[in-house]
Formats: structure tokens, C-alpha cells, sequence
């Protein structure tokens, strides 16, 4: 792709290359865009219920979900120390709180990758069940833990490519389904992970090239099988309607606070990105419930902010991290992605506050600093938004966007979404709490 032909203010672009980190305010919020035809409203709700009719079926699969009656949810958490530590308004604003979506927590994936790869699992068993008169339409799910439901799961195959995390869980679910399952891994992705989905029978390919090669690599090989379900990261409606169900339980989760969101309450929410999947699919959910008094921000690695550069170029056409030079390579293995979504971004050009990037430096020093306030270890991709809030608040960007669309924060409830880490095995924790302290004491 030329630069030239990239619709860049010069001083966005220098910055960027420079690997600046940068607090990018999309001016098309809110402008009149169209969807895509294949994504209606009322998905997110069928999503919902389809996870609903799972509870059965994921105790059956997993025990430990009894705990929870097969719910696959994560607390919220108030993070009153960490803003004590960071926010500079804490004394004189106490209306305004910080939660913790506790997402790195949730039960069997570890990762946020749980709500969408769970459910575009659980949705092509269903259909397979529903072709082959296993099962009736919305029906209770429990009967696909069968023995019958296994048989007949292990003659079809799902694939998957991934930097780690959604392998982790699309492999999981597949797995314990009885499909035969493959997942390639591009060369970001832990050690750990892949030998986790080996241990249950997982078959994984490791490749030498980034996120979008192992994800070809899985496409093709499911495209030479038509008993091959291809989980696509990077177009999937299963993906991003099983992220978008996350936003009825947060909105139940905000009222038992007491945390009212409208004009005078806004909510304020901080989400790592890489493809876009996950934190485009909660804010299209959080935007159905809140409309205009949710803000959605993205954070993303300085070395791959894929989503900023595809909506702020303003092209239809795909423009890439590799395109403006930079090289994608960051410690925050979740968010190493060089091409957002041909899904999501054109959803998120109306939808979307803003994107920030951050170095590398800067996770691990939210990752120290989380830990050292309120004993909650994540993994770096997901310590990419920890100072989300601050950024609004205390740039001169941040606060242009609270000008220009008339928001008041004093009462405002922000939430830092965590996206994965208590997986993460304590000797690797032990290296990045290390590090990451280090980074902390020499700033
Ligand atoms: C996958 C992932 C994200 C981002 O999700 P995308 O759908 O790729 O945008 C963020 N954090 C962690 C830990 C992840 O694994």
C-alpha cells in the first residue's frame, strides 16, 4: 500500500511510526453507518439464550462449572486502591469509581476468549445436532454431552488459527465435544498454551510467521475438508455475538453496585485489542444497552495498533500495521496482530470513542502495579488498558473528547476490562511480576 494514499494527518502518521504511544478520538462516533446484513440487534439475544441452554451441558463437560450452575461469568471488581494510586481526582470526586471486568478470571479458558470461542463451538455443535435430528431447535443443549452426540462429533473436525489464547479455548470446548481439533499457532503463542491443548488431545501446528499466517494456514486446511468447521477470528458473527452477550450481565453486575449509567453517569470502558473480535463485540453489546452514555476505548500494543490504523486511515480497503512500517512485535503475545478485522472494524467506525497504544514498558508496569494495589495478577495484553482512565481525564485529547460531546466525569463509573492470565503457569506470572516491577522502580 502507498502512504500517500492513506487518508493520515502527517503528525498521526509520525507519531505512530515513531511508536509514540497516542491517544487517537474517532471523529465518525456516532455518525449514521451501516452494519453489515448478516448482524442483526436481536443476534446478541439469541447468543444469550443459546449460552443459557449450555449451563447443563458445560457442567456436564467441565464439574467445577457446578460452582456457578454452568454460567461462564466473571466478577466486577472495585479497584479502589489502584485508583487511589493513579487517579489524581480521588479525593475530591467520590462519585466517580474504577472497576475491574475480571475477565482474565473466567472459569476453563482463562481469557475473554472463553465468551466468543465457547459459543461458536457450542453454536456449530448445535447445528450439526439439529442436522443430524439429534436434537430439536432451541432445545436444552445437555443432550451434546451424550455419548450418540460424541460419535457423531468425532467424525467432523473444527480449526482454528491464533496467537495463543483463542486456541486455548476454542481447542478446550472442541476438544471436550469430541471433535477432532486442530489448532495452528502463529510464532507469538506460548510455549505453555500449545502444550496444554496437547494434553488433551488437541492437534497443534506451530508456524514460523505472525497471526494472520496461522490463520490462513487454518483456513485452507478447512477448506479442503467440508467436514471441517474453520473458526475464522477474523470474520466471525459466532465470535463476536458470544462477546457481545458479555453486555446484559455487566449491565445486571453495574446495578447491583448501585452504578447508574445516563447523561449525568457515564460509563466509561477501557478494552484491549488485537483482531478486534473481543472488545468490538462487547462494545456492539454495550452500545445496544447504554447507547451514547457508554464510551468504548481500545488499547493496543505501539508496535501493532491494527484497529487505529484501519478507522483512522478512513479506506474501506484493509490497511495494515506492516503498511506504515511498523513490525508488530510486542510482548502482549493476545494483541500481536497487524490486520483488524474485516468484520469488526467497519462496525466499530460509528460505534467506537477512541483507541490508545501503549509500549510494552507501560504493560508491564500496569501489570506491577495492579498486583502491588490490589493482588490481582494478569498477563501483559491484558494490563494494556489499566490507565485508560487516566489518559482521558488527564490528556489534552481525553479532554477534548469530554468537551466536544459535553461530558461531565464526576459521577462517572470507568471499567478497566482484564482479559486473560489466571492460566498463565506461576513461573512465567513470576518472570512478568519481575519485570514488571523493574520497569515500575526505574520510571
Ligand atoms: C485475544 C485477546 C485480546 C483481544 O481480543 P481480539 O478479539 O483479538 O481483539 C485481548 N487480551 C487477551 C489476553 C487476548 O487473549
Amino acid at each position: 500500500m502507498d502512504l500517500d494514499s492513506i487518508g493520515f494527518p502527517d503528525e498521526l502518521l509520525s507519531k505512530l511510526c515513531a511508536k509514540t504511544p497516542t491517544f487517537w478520538i474517532n471523529a465518525k462516533l456516532g455518525a449514521t453507518l451501516s452494519y453489515p446484513d448478516t448482524l442483526q440487534i436481536e443476534d446478541i439475544e439469541v447468543a444469550q439464550n443459546r449460552l443459557l441452554r449450555s449451563r447443563d451441558l458445560l457442567m456436564r463437560l467441565f464439574p467445577e462449572l457446578e460452582q456457578t450452575q454452568g454460567v461462564i461469568e466473571s466478577e466486577l471488581v472495585e479497584l479502589a486502591q489502584l485508583q487511589q494510586h493513579l487517579d489524581p481526582t480521588y479525593h475530591t470526586q467520590h462519585d466517580q469509581k474504577w472497576f475491574l471486568k475480571s475477565d482474565h478470571a473466567l472459569p476453563i479458558a482463562g481469557s475473554v476468549k472463553a465468551r466468543g470461542g465457547f459459543h461458536e463451538v457450542i453454536a456449530v455443535a448445535e447445528k450439526i445436532a439439529i442436522e443430524n435430528h439429534l436434537i430439536a431447535e432451541n432445545e436444552n443443549l445437555v443432550t451434546l454431552a451424550s455419548d450418540q452426540a460424541k460419535a457423531l462429533f468425532s467424525q467432523y473436525s473444527v480449526a482454528v488459527g491464533s496467537t495463543g489464547n483463542l486456541g486455548l479455548s476454542i481447542g478446550i470446548m472442541a476438544a471436550a465435544l469430541g471433535f477432532s481439533t486442530i489448532v495452528h499457532m502463529s510464532v507469538d503463542a506460548k510455549e505453555w498454551k500449545k502444550e496444554r491443548l496437547r494434553r488433551r488431545g488437541v492437534k497443534v501446528i506451530e508456524h514460523s510467521g505472525d497471526y494472520v499466517e496461522a490463520v490462513e494456514a487454518g483456513r485452507k486446511e478447512a477448506l479442503s475438508n467440508p467436514k471441517c468447521h474453520f473458526v475464522d477470528d477474523e470474520q466471525s458473527i459466532l465470535l463476536f455475538l458470544g462477546y457481545a452477550a458479555a453486555a446484559e450481565h455487566l449491565a445486571a453486575q453495574l446495578k447491583a453496585q448501585h452504578r447508574i449509567v445516563d447523561k449525568e453517569h457515564p460509563l466509561f470502558v477501557y478494552i484491549p485489542c488485537g483482531v478486534g473480535g473481543a472488545p468490538g463485540g462487547i462494545t456492539y453489546g454495550l452500545k445496544a444497552i447504554f447507547g451514547e452514555h457508554v464510551h468504548c476505548f481500545f488499547a493496543e500494543p505501539v508496535a501493532s495498533p491494527c484497529m487505529l490504523v484501519q478507522l483512522a486511515s478512513g479506506q474501506d480497503t484493509s490497511v495494515s500495521v506492516y503498511d506504515i512500517g511498523l513490525d508488530n512485535r510486542t510482548e502482549a503475545d493476545g494483541l500481536a496482530v497487524g490486520q483488524a478485522s474485516y468484520l469488526v472494524s467497519p462496525i466499530m467506525q460509528s460505534l467506537l470513542s477512541g483507541v490508545f497504544t501503549v509500549s510494552d514498558n507501560t504493560l508491564y508496569k500496569n501489570l506491577h502495579m495492579i498486583k502491588a494495589t490490589e493482588n490481582i495478577e494478569l498477563e501483559p495484553s491484558a494490563a494494556a488498558s489499566l490507565h485508560g482512565s487516566v489518559l482521558l481525564t488527564q490528556t489534552d485529547e481525553g479532554q477534548r473528547y469530554l468537551t466536544d460531546h459535553n461530558i461531565a466525569t464526576s459521577q462517572a463509573t470507568h471499567i478497566i476490562w482484564s482479559t486473560g492470565g489466571s492460566l498463565v503457569p506461576s513461573e512465567e506470572m513470576q518472570k512478568f511480576q519481575k519485570y514488571g516491577e523493574e520497569v515500575y522502580l526505574k520510571d
